[in-house]
This record gives structure tokens, sequence and C-alpha cells, in this order.
């Protein structure tokens, strides 16, 4: 196995940025966890950063997972892999096989792809696992989105990166408002936020006041929230009990557009803005589908005089196939 400079080291802090953007007197900020430096960034490179470190040192020849043809962990994980000299091989759904960037690219780092229906993913993942084993192979297996602790983890960082933005600028964000799909991100920033009020409490008896929303872009609340909270309590372990409180919880449902991949006019038009007026790029799928739900659920709690942070989860490439579609479209 190779080392991977990149991945020896802690990610750098990513930039937060004002908008110019506001909503009525909100001021609106944005962290651009999408330009982490390795393979178009996003979430799915900070919890990569986080596998990495499981793997590094270990007899590991070839990393498993799963996900879609438009997956951004699928396309990170990948690239990760190559650049290690490992093997990767992906287990993804049959539905939808429309060729977009992230497919071409986990293809041209030399991943296997299986695919299967998406009722046999689970089957499919433990006959493959036992198969390189029994070729006396020796494979790591990551869940899809890169889910699981390490995945949380990546997200505990990103809230103390947060934390230390606020200390040095002197003031506290009121919401951290982010796109939330499999939940690690949320789970990682609730329970980085657990953790830190619970030092600042035992230090000087201030707990730290934002309040974490994870956008659905997909599940609704009550299967979502149910996620993410068992992401906390494996997270959090024998904590679990004492620091997490239902309230710290917040997955709005209702900015789906029908559910995952569907988007709406408001959604387009917020893409369009944002790149035009900011020079931000963002995709359907995720990051514009939260940001138009977040501007919305602002609206809808009436919410005035408050700073906000959105933290931009990546997927850059999903820009560019809506991109190409909308050139033949015209
Ligand atoms: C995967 C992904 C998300 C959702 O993150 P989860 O940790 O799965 O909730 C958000 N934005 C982008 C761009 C993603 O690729």
């Amino acid at each position: 196995m190779q080392r991977v400079p990149f991945f020896e080291q802690d990610i750098a802090r990513t930039p937060i940025i004002k908008l110019k953007l506001r909503s009525g007197n909100n001021e609106i900020y944005i962290k651009r966890d999408d330009m982490i430096p390795f393979s178009f960034g996003g979430n799915k490179a900070r919890k990569a950063a986080e596998f990495y470190r499981e793997i590094a040192g270990t007899p590991t020849d070839v990393i498993v997972t799963y996900g879609s043809n438009s997956s951004n962990h699928c396309r990170i994980i990948a690239n990760m892999a190559y650049a290690m000299g490992i093997g990767c091989h992906v287990i993804s759904p049959e539905e939808n096989r429309t060729i977009l960037y992230n497919t071409k690219l986990v293809e041209q780092f030399g991943a296997t792809i299986e695919i299967c229906p998406v009722t046999e993913v689970s089957a499919t993942i433990d006959r493959r696992l036992e198969a390189y084993r029994k070729a006396g192979k020796h494979p790591y297996f990551i869940m899809g989105g890169g889910h699981g602790n390490p995945g949380t983890e990546a997200y505990v960082k990103a809230y103390r990166e947060i934390l230390a933005y606020e200390q040095e600028e002197q003031f506290v964000f009121d919401y951290i408002f982010h796109a939330s799909g499999t939940g690690a991100t949320q789970a990682g920033l609730v329970c980085g936020k657990l953790l830190e009020s619970r030092n600042a409490d035992q230090e000087q008896g201030a707990g730290n006041k934002n309040r974490i929303v994870g956008i659905s872009i997909a599940r609704p609340a009550e299967r979502g929230r149910e996620v993410v909270k068992d992401s906390i309590r494996e997270y959090l372990g024998e904590k679990f009990e004492e620091l997490y409180r239902e309230d710290e919880l917040t997955f709005p449902d209702d900015y789906r557009c029908g559910g995952y991949g569907n988007y709406d006019e408001a959604v387009s038009k917020t893409i369009a803005y944002m790149m035009a007026e900011e020079g931000i790029p963002m995709d359907t799928t995720y990051v514009g589908k939260a940001f138009t739900g977040m501007l919305k659920y602002l609206e809808d709690k009436n919410i005035q005089n408050s700073k906000l942070l959105f933290i931009h989860t990546g997927g850059t490439p999903l820009f560019f196939d809506r991109l190409e579609k909308q050139g033949e479209a015209e």
C-alpha cells in the first residue's frame, strides 16, 4: 500500500465566507467543504480522510463499497484507493445507469463495478467480501456514503473548525444548515456540539448555542431522524444517555421536492443565482436543493436577525452533469 501525502496531514480548515445574499435581515455565511483539495472535495473527501487513517498500515488490498452512478462517495473512494495502489470494488444498484461524470471517474480510477438489484445489495456485499477473503485478499468495507464512526468523526472535526472560527470572529452562528442524506454529516456536527458544549460547561458554564438543521434531501423525517440518531448513539457510546437531547436533532423533510434526485424550478433558480452572483457551483441533488430549502425554512419559521452558516458539502461533478443537460435542452 502506498502512503498518500494528502491524507497523511490534517484536512486544512476550509474557508468560511460571508455571502452577498441575505434573507430578510439574516446574514448568510458559507463553509466551503467543496474546496477540500482532493478529487473535487466535498463531505465525502472529509470522511475518506478518516477511513484512510483506519486503513493505512493494515494489510488491506481492496476497498469494497457501494453507491449509485451519481455517487460522490464512490468517486472519492475509488480515487483514494487508486492513489494508495490498492483495489476498489463498487457495488451499485441497477435502476439508474445513466453515465454521469462521477460514473466515468470511478471507471477511470480502475474500480470494478458490480451491478445488482437494490434488494440484493447487502447479500451481494457479503458474497463479494467472502469471495475476496477466500482468494486470500484483505478487503475493507465502507458503507455507502461513508457512513459509520469514521464518517461521523470527520464532521465532529468540522464542527471544531466552526467553533475555532467563531472564537476568532467573536460571534456565534445561530444556525448551521447543510444537506442531510445518510446522516453521518449531521451526526458528526451534533456530536461535535454536544461534546464541545459539555467541555465548555465544565470550564465556564457557557455551552454553544447554535441550532444544527439538516435539510433532508430524500428521507422522510421519521426514518431520517432515526438513522442520524443511531449514528450519534454509535459514536457517543456510553456518553449518549448523558449528552443526547431530542431537540438537538432538526431534520425538516418539507424541501425534498418529492424525493432523491428530484428538484423544482426554485432549486434551478437558486443554482443559477449562486453561480452568477457569488461564483459558487451547486448541484441539484444535494447542495442546491438544501440551500433552497434553507431559504424557505427561514421564511416558514420566520427567522430574523440571525447569523447563519451553510455548509457546502460538495458534489461539484453533478453541477457539470446538469450544465451539460441544459446545453442539450436548448
Ligand atoms: C453525500 C452528500 C451529502 C449528504 O451527506 P450525508 O453525510 O450522507 O448526510 C450532502 N452533500 C453532498 C454533495 C453529498 O455528496
